[in-house]
């Protein structure tokens, strides 16, 4: 048996977060655990005598992490980043004004103005301002986003808006010293969902335009291979509970897994939807009832939580994150970056989830890496385990709190994405 060659090793960090929890041990630390990396892939967490024991680490490239943490990348598990213009002037009015006076003042709002800008832009523009917000979240440690459509609202724009999804897909990741540092270069995974389902298009009436998704989108996306989810919003004014399941039910039949956007400001019955289909995740669950929680745990369904959107949008009712996570349903925290709530840091969601929401820190980095990755299916990553993609943040940090603690700080020193260092501020390599 020959002894497997490592590729690149980072060395005696503090502290090693695995996000794989033992008894006693929720986050799963593992003091002066270093990382042996082969290509893409995790060899091995140990003490760096232990690994050079078990390993050939003779043609390794060394990343020394002394004093540092390392922990997985952060999987955000929903998001619109992929976007045309920007809405800052209806989200500075909203300081001072009212919806109806913002609109009185002639300023579009809401998804139809973002339509409207996600419609005026070429592919090649939608393409360079969401791989320029994708680099700026790599540089906070998220290594796997999820991308939605919903913009477009018509079968060319909605195919315009998964075409630059997958086009970030391909994007060539950077490798080490190629590009500067701080380049745009690197990009997180991304994972492409297809929300034709995201809003009623003001041009076509909402039952031809529910035909148009089932008969013309869908099938489209599908022979395409431009999703690997179909999600609905379903809410007053949105998409109603039929509406919902003819879409989703169709989608299912393609082999698209399925996502809701599920009770944020009503409770329609999304949620029960979603477990009653099998969907991967319902997202957002303001008004989510106690019986509709023992129904997602029971059914499987990831519940996404986004504290900021909530913040962004001074949403009137929390999610009850506690009472889901004692119902025994697995969290994932996310950004939902959206042109109504503009964030790029997953660690200012775990600030918000643990001073707001009631997480412990250890629960809002599991929700941030694991519960994140459970959202998308993703069984390779989300944590630091022998065989998962090697996809890993450095944090420059004395103590693992101290990323609740230092609001609106970027702890992130490095990022090592499938093996690579994709993106580091003074690594000493
Ligand atoms: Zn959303």
């Amino acid at each position: 048996m020959t002894t497997p060659e490592v590729t690149l090793i980072l060395k005696d960090p503090a502290e090693t977060l695995t996000c794989i929890p033992s008894p006693g041990n929720p986050i799963g630390r593992v003091s002066q655990g270093s990382i042996a990396i082969q290509g893409a892939r995790i060899l091995g967490v140990d003490r760096f005598d232990q690994l050079a024991q078990k390993y050939d680490l003779s043609g390794a490239q060394i990343l020394d992490c002394t004093g540092k943490i390392l922990a997985p990348g952060f999987v955000d598990a929903h998001t619109h980043v992929v976007f045309g213009g920007s809405r800052v002037r209806e989200y500075a009015l909203r300081m001072t004004h009212t919806p109806a006076e913002i609109r009185a003042l002639g300023v579009p709002t809401g998804i139809t103005a973002s339509m409207e800008m996600t419609r005026a832009a070429s592919e090649d523009e939608l393409f360079h301002s969401a791989a320029s917000r994708l680099a700026a979240m790599l540089r906070h440690g998220t290594t796997t986003v999820e991308s939605k459509s919903g913009y477009g609202l018509s079968l060319a724009h909605e195919l315009k808006m998964l075409r630059v999804n997958r086009r970030l897909q391909h994007h060539p990741e950077r490798r080490r010293n190629e590009v500067p540092p701080q380049s745009k270069d690197a990009l997180p995974h991304i994972v492409s969902t297809f929300l034709g389902a995201h809003a009623f298009p003001p041009d076509t009436s909402p039952e031809s335009y529910v035909d148009e998704i089932i008969h013309q989108m869908i099938p489209a996306v599908v022979a395409q291979y431009l999703a690997e989810f179909c999600d609905v919003y379903i809410d007053e004014g949105y998409f109603n509970l039929e509406q919902a399941r003819r879409v989703l039910s169709a989608a299912r039949e393609t082999g698209l897994k399925l996502k809701i956007h599920a009770d944020q400001y009503s409770a329609l019955g999304g949620a029960e939807l979603a477990a009653e289909l099998g969907a991967v995740s319902a997202d957002h669950l303001n008004h989510t009832t106690p019986a509709a929680m023992r129904k997602l745990a029971n059914a499987g369904v990831v519940g996404v939580l986004m504290p900021l959107i909530d913040f962004a949008v001074r949403h009137p009712q929390a999610f009850d994150a506690r009472a889901m996570l004692d119902a025994g349903m697995t969290i994932a925290l996310a950004t939902d970056i959206c042109p109504g709530g503009w964030t790029e840091s997953m660690q200012l969601v775990m600030q918000f989830a643990c001073r707001v929401h009631g997480f412990s820190p250890e629960e809002a980095l599991f929700a941030a890496t694991v519960g994140g990755a459970r959202a998308l299916a993703l069984q390779d990553r989300g944590a630091l385990a022998p065989g998962l993609r090697a996809d890993v943040q450095v944090w420059d940090i004395p103590s693992f709190e101290d990323v609740i603690y230092r609001l609106g700080h970027n702890a992130v020193l490095g990022v090592v994405l499938n093996g690579q260092i994709a993106w580091g501020k003074g690594l000493d390599v």
